[in-house]
């Protein structure tokens, strides 16, 4: 970044006096000025944010309704899938300083900007963008004598209006692109409410899209804070139809709560704290060095994430020694270096609830096999060392409760069938992963776990075409994927007689 805060090299997407909110088509200042987005890797302010008050919001709602009101923007299906083209197209040709910025604002390692941190999700709104152009918006259900007049019944499927896009900063582009590219295909226009941690992500994407794209104004409005009233004012507007929500459970049902005044779709993305299963017939030092890589990666800030390893009783010591092998060799790192798995944890507060977890594990009997700390030799930044806790059932807080950090609890099983019981033994169902050989043990142990997706000896179910979401507390709905896209959308019957 620039000493001004900037992202280097060519024009900046940001101004040096703070970014600025999307309303209306037009790029504005906040309401109650600025705030400062901190890299969590060194704990300098990096720049300012656009303050939006409540007039701002209100502002936002009420440029969204209009636009899908009093526009063809929700008719006009060539359109959208040309402009989500040049929306795409665009953010490619910004590439570099959007990595920039995601990597200094969330934290996120360079290596993960290059997959699902950036540029998956820039390249998936091709996905939605043909989906666009190639949905069936009407289908013939034919003729029918219902209470004897002939009738000739059209399914339409129409976009549901204004939606609310609520989201987190773990993967701050990932999840705004997988709000905003369906809801807008679907003929939507959208009000986006990113995190406060990562307000420049969302900003960067506002410029863009009011600089260097088509989209009509009110089409997408982003409204950063650091007020999360904002996001409980989106949710409770009678001018909102929709809120698409990603982020904690307790959030989420703050919002169910909040969006019940005027019944509104809501759709819910919330936290997990999946299972990696490992049969006795797997690899099991291979499969439990996956288990620990994966729960480091981007410092365990990962909503899927799989954090309890569940193993046979028989080789739980061996487990243990794979698992911390890897771990301890995972040295948490600079995120702007191409080779950091590691970085940092979002902020002070994040690293303040993750410590407060160790301690509780502590207290509970837990045995932290390695980490369990702040590394040594950083002293800036809101680093943890990946963690390692063991002998605790599951019924233990930090077997039963999301920590959003590099924290992996081990827990034995006394064969396949209690390995399931295990696994669905937690409020939250949203992923998991299976390691074994035999394709029938394996299949009935994905048939037994209740969770939105899993994955089978290291199989990756993320891709623009795959719905994601959970079970139980893990939310409702599915994000992405053809599911992903008809959630924006409304079912409508037309019967004419004759
Ligand atoms: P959070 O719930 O604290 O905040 C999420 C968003 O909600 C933010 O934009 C926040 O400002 C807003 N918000 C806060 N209070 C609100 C209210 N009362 N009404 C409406 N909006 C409100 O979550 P976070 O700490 O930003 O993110 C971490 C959480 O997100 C974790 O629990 C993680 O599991 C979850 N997450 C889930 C998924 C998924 O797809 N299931 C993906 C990523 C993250």
């Amino acid at each position: 970044m620039g000493g001004d805060g900037r992202a280097t090299g060519g024009r900046s997407l940001l101004p040096a006096d703070g970014s600025r909110l999307l309303i209306g088509g037009k790029l504005v200042t906040g309401g109650d000025g600025v705030f400062a987005t901190v890299n969590p890797a060194t704990e300098a302010v990096i720049g300012q944010a656009a303050n939006a008050n409540g007039a701002d919001m209100d502002a936002a709602i009420a440029a969204a309704r209009t636009a899908f009101d009093d526009t063809d923007w929700s008719r006009d299906h060539v359109f959208r899938a040309r402009c989500l083209e040049q929306l795409r197209t665009a953010l490619q040709a910004n590439i570099d300083e959007l990595r920039e910025i995601t990597v200094a604002e969330a934290g996120a390692p360079t290596m993960l900007t290059r997959g699902p941190q950036l540029e998956g999700p820039v390249a998936d709104l091709s996905y939605s963008a043909s989906l666009a152009e190639t949905y069936s918006w009407e289908t013939d259900l034919g003729t029918a004598t219902p209470m004897g007049i002939k009738s000739h019944r059209v399914l339409r499927r129409e976009a549901v209006g204004v939606v609310g896009a609520i989201t987190p900063w773990n993967f701050p582009h990932q999840i705004n692109f997988a709000k905003l590219g369906p809801a807008l295909a679907a003929g939507n226009t959208v009000v986006l409410k990113p995190a406060p941690d990562t307000p420049w992500c969302a900003a960067a994407v506002g410029a863009i899209i009011a600089e260097q794209t088509d989209i009509p104004p009110g089409v997408v409005n982003i409204v950063t804070s650091t007020d999360h009233g904002l996001g409980a004012q989106l949710t409770a507007d009678p001018r909102v139809d929709m809120i698409s929500f990603t982020g904690s459970t307790q959030t989420g049902r703050s919002v169910m709560t909040g969006a019940a005044t005027t019944l509104k779709k809501t759709f819910l993305e919330l936290g997990g704290k999946s299972a990696f299963i490992v049969l006795d017939d797997a690899n099991i030092v291979g499969a439990c060095s996956v288990a620990a890589f994966s729960v480091a990666v981007h410092a365990g800030q990962g909503c899927a994430l799989t954090t309890r390893l569940l193993v046979p009783r028989a080789i739980y010591d061996e487990a243990i020694q794979a698992a911390a092998a890897t771990l301890s060799g995972i040295v948490p790192g600079d995120p702007a270096d191409a080779r950091t798995v590691c970085g940092p944890l979002i902020s002070e507060r994040q690293r303040a609830r993750v410590e407060r977890y160790l301690e509780i594990a502590r207290a509970e009997g837990g045995r932290i096999v390695v980490g369990g700390g702040r590394p040594a030799g950083r002293e800036r930044g809101y680093f943890i060392e990946p963690t390692l806790i063991a002998d605790v059932p599951n019924t233990a807080t930090v077997a039963r409760e999301e920590i959003f950090g590099p924290v992996l609890v081990v827990i034995p099983h006394d064969g396949d069938d209690d390995a399931i019981r295990i696994a669905n033994d937690s409020p939250y169902g949203l992923s998991g992963s299976v390691w074994g050989t035999d394709p029938d043990r394996i299949r009935h142990v994905t048939n037994g776990v209740r969770t939105g997706t899993i994955g089978v000896n290291g199989g990756i179910w993320y891709s623009a075409d795959a719905p994601f979401g959970g079970y139980k507390q893990s939310g409702i709905g599915r994000e992405m994927g053809l599911a992903g896209f008809e959630e924006y959308l409304e079912t409508k019957l037309v019967a004419t007689a004759g």
